[in-house]
């Protein structure tokens, strides 16, 4: 008898995904399509504009779950099939100049970033929209809608340069994987193998950290090697600056340990022929720093000592939105979060919807607020203090990945777990 109805799951299992991939070649080809827009303003607004789109040969995400049930980020893309209008794919993402709008260099200057997004390859006439989250309701509003017709002779289909591929882990079809993909950034010519090699100490660390230790078998790992001018990156603030492939620099909005890249197109460019659902730039100095952002990317240094762990940090934002837990160092934003809103990301909570959160996770009978004492410290709870902030935002746990290195907190662990059913294909 059980054994019948685990036949009858399975087969009901098989069936839905049947649904859902017929959906999926209804609707699209497994192709990219490449979106390169322009995000302009200052503190006072933003605009968006397209830039340029591409046709790319693969096509790394999921087949059946199409429409993103996350809600996370600053950004939301949704497409629509457009004679129906039924929304067929959408995904949420942050971009650096939605931190860089937060800086005081925002209230006296204008600007314009180069963002990038890929959505499967439609087979019918679409309505691209994307939406930008608004801090006063954290709702997203729309900032830019078109039509996009799958022969337009304005979609570049050209080959870009091929760099070169290591596959580091392999698992099987990328559709039902995690893809990520390690960047070389400021690796000359002949550092090539030493980028490969860097690339498979960070997947080591990585898969030795829960819980993606009990994950390896859900992703695919790519090494995409491309070579720079010079070692290293820049270190503007000191006058230093590299020739490398992606333009990458410490002092982001002039914090020294803040190390990014904004050429979001030298970046594409370079993954165009390889399945990519995470990206981590990886950069060859020994120095201290990193960044990351939601479904945008991760970077961070080959050789610091904190490296290994600065990396599983950064990548905890990229690919899991995971906000930081710490609230004492320095940081260029002003008033990051609206302490009147819930923010979106899983770790964190103003307490104005904290049932949408962890709240499941904690011990019945905890103290929310939770103070750090004998009994509390090293257990789920509500601990003030996250998002850079001291008071009025708390964190799930006294210590974690996302906040000092620890291991990840439980409402972390549950968020990365999420988001791997998420690539998988699998019910999240
Ligand atoms: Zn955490």
């Amino acid at each position: 008898m059980i054994r019948k109805i685990l036949l009858m799951a399975t087969a009901t299992l098989l069936c839905m995904t049947g649904i859902a991939q017929s959906r999926f070649d209804t609707f699209f080809e497994k192709k990219s399509l490449r979106i390169d827009f322009a995000l302009s303003g200052n503190a006072e607004g933003q605009r968006a504009a397209i830039e340029q789109l591409r046709e790319e040969p693969t096509w790394g995400g999921p087949l059946s779950n199409l429409v993103d049930e996350f809600h996370y980020g600053g950004y939301y893309v949704r497409i629509y099939d457009k004679a129906s209008g039924e929304l067929i794919y959408s995904k949420g993402f942050n971009t650096l100049f939605e931190e860089w709008l937060t800086t005081d260099q925002a209230k006296t200057e204008t600007q314009s970033w180069t963002n990038s997004i890929s959505i499967p390859f439609p087979k019918r006439d679409i309505t691209f929209e994307l939406l930008a989250r608004s801090r006063d309701d954290m709702q997203f509003h729309p900032l830019l809608r078109m039509d996009i017709a799958p022969e337009s002779i304005f979609i570049d289909r050209g080959a870009l340069k091929s760099n070169h591929i290591t596959k580091l882990l392999y698992n099987g079809e990328p559709n039902r994987k995690v893809d990520l993909v390690f960047l070389a950034e400021g690796y000359r010519a002949e550092e090539q193998e030493k980028f490969v090699s860097d690339a498979r100490r960070f997947m080591e660390a990585l898969f030795r950290t829960p819980p993606f230790s009990a994950h390896q078998e859900d992703f695919n790992v790519w090494a995409v090697g491309i070579e720079s001018e010079d070692s290293g990156t820049d270190l503007s603030g000191k006058g230093i600056f590299k020739q490398t492939a992606l333009n990458s620099g410490f002092y982001t909005f002039g914090i020294d340990r803040y190390l990014t890249t904004r050429d979001m197109k030298s970046i594409r460019d370079a993954v165009w022929n390889v399945p990519t659902d995470a990206l981590f730039i990886l950069i060859n100095t020994d120095m201290y720093g990193g960044g990351g952002m939601y479904n945008f990317y991760a970077c961070g240094t080959a050789d610091n000592e904190r490296t290994p762990v600065v990396f599983t940090h950064e990548f905890g934002h990229s690919f899991a939105g995971l906000a930081d837990e710490y609230f004492s160092s320095e940081v260029a934003y002003n008033d990051f979060y609206n302490l009147k809103q819930e923010p979106w990301e899983p770790n964190i909570t103003t307490l104005v919807d904290f049932e949408s959160k962890w709240k499941d996770l904690i011990e019945e009978g905890t103290p929310i607020p939770t103070p750090v004492d004998e009994t509390h410290q090293d257990r789920c709870g509500v601990f003030e203090g996250g998002g850079y902030i001291p008071k009025g935002i708390y964190r799930p746990m006294d210590h974690c990945m996302m906040r000092d290195y620890a291991p990840f907190c439980p409402a972390c662990s549950r968020a990365i777990e999420r988001m791997i059913r998420y690539y998988c294909d699998e019910e999240y």
